[in-house]
């Protein structure tokens, strides 16, 4: 094996007993000085628009190279607020993936704008750039609705084909909300993710690779002008004053105690990550001879948020790795068009990619503090329940 020596942060050498991801180990790590985070929060009692709110949000902006970085009650939030501010609503249409989480789509009808489901690549999992320029001309020529806004899916950490998309979305007029909920820490032509589009979302829920301790997210804006438009909105629509409503907003914000928890998990990302793609190294390679492991397209680097691969038999493999004590979880099953939520807007004939990836894909555990063993035995489990 390829220097696995150093591979992860952990000393559990248990095998049998693997998390599909480990915020406990995470915890006891920087345990001392969350408290103290979490005190100084008490302490001054200003549990709303505390200053973890502004500290956080300059970390975050100066982290990823965006002009500014807004704190947020949840993903969700991170991804309606743009769609606001764009007025996008009624009578719009907007490109989202089908091979996403529900978010995605709510955020679109909660603005009361239709989402139009473009298919996947197979290899990367994230919004085939053909497919979206069909569905532009199909949505143009039917003539119901307006294009405009994409809003592509960093899926499992890594990013979409920005190149392409920017490409598009300039000829068409369409503005450009990339869903990061999955992808802090990815990057794309040596430029992170919060830098890949006028606006990103981005989720801390407790699962993904930089998680709160409850719900928060952020949004990042390549141009500093919007930010207080976004801020506004976040707010209740208020303006500076925070009295007088001067559009429509709602309570978009992340609370004190969230932001006190990030801050100190910022500290550590740059070295979780690093663990992140060692372990990914390593699956990629032992897998990669048994299986589709997701795909990055040129200059691409994921966040691994979640590790993904496709087999042929997917729920036999399932089944028997599950059996040898490795925790999967699968990606998603039902692809959103198939869902009785949005199965209103499904596209005629569907879309073939993603229904075959729906069957094929599942997730791997992968989190900074698997020890080297256990991603050896996981690797063993997945080749003997492929042969
Ligand atoms: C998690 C997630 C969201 C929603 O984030 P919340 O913080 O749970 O609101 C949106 N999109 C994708 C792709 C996600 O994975």
């Amino acid at each position: 094996m390829n220097s696995v020596a150093n591979l992860s942060l952990a000393s559990n050498t248990d095998v049998g007993n693997i998390a599909f991801i480990d915020l406990q180990a995470q915890q006891r790590r920087i345990r001392p000085a969350v408290e103290r985070r979490l005190q100084a929060v008490l302490d001054h009692g200003r549990y709303i628009a505390g200053p973890e709110i502004a500290e956080l949000e300059e970390q975050l902006a100066a982290r990823t190279g965006a002009k500014a970085a807004i704190a947020c009650a949840s993903g969700t939030a991170a991804l309606i607020i743009p769609l606001l501010a764009q007025e996008i609503g009624a009578g719009d249409a907007v490109f989202v993936p089908a091979f996403t989480y529900n978010a995605t789509a709510n955020a679109v009808l909660l603005t009361g704008a239709t989402p139009v489901f473009v298919d996947i690549d197979a290899s990367t999992f994230n919004m085939d750039t053909e497919h979206l320029e069909r569905c532009i001309s199909d949505v143009r020529a039917a003539g119901a609705l307006t294009p405009r806004a994409v809003i592509p899916v960093d899926l499992f950490g890594s990013p979409a084909d920005y190149r392409t998309i920017q490409k598009i979305a300039a000829q068409e007029g369409l503005y450009v909300l990339s869903d990061g909920a999955q992808s802090f820490g990815g990057k794309l032509d040596n430029r992170w993710v919060g830098d890949l589009a006028p606006a990103t979302a981005t989720s801390f829920f407790p699962g993904k690779a930089l998680g709160a301790y409850g719900d928060a997210g952020a949004i990042f804006a390549q141009d500093e002008s919007v930010a207080e438009l976004w801020a506004s909105i976040r707010w209740h629509g208020t303006d500076a004053s925070r009295k007088d409503s001067v559009r429509v907003g709602f309570n978009g914000r992340m609370d004190s105690f969230q932001a006190a928890v990030l801050l100190e998990k910022m500290a550590i990302f740059d070295d979780e990550l690093e663990a992140r793609h060692n372990i990914a190294a390593i699956y990629n390679e032992r897998l990669g001879r048994i299986g589709r492991p997701q795909k990055h397209i040129n200059g691409a680097t994921s966040s691994y948020g979640y590790y993904a691969l496709c087999v042929e038999n997917r729920d036999q493999v399932v089944s028997a790795v599950n059996a040898m004590g490795v925790p999967t979880a699968i990606y998603y099953t039902t692809p959103l068009h198939m869902m009785p939520a949005f199965s209103d807007f499904a596209p005629e004939g569907g879309l073939p990619a993603t229904e075959r990836t729906a069957h094929e894909i599942f997730s791997l555990p992968m989190h900074p503090y698997l020890t080297p063993e256990q991603v050896d035995y996981i690797c063993d489990a997945v080749e003997s329940a492929v042969a």
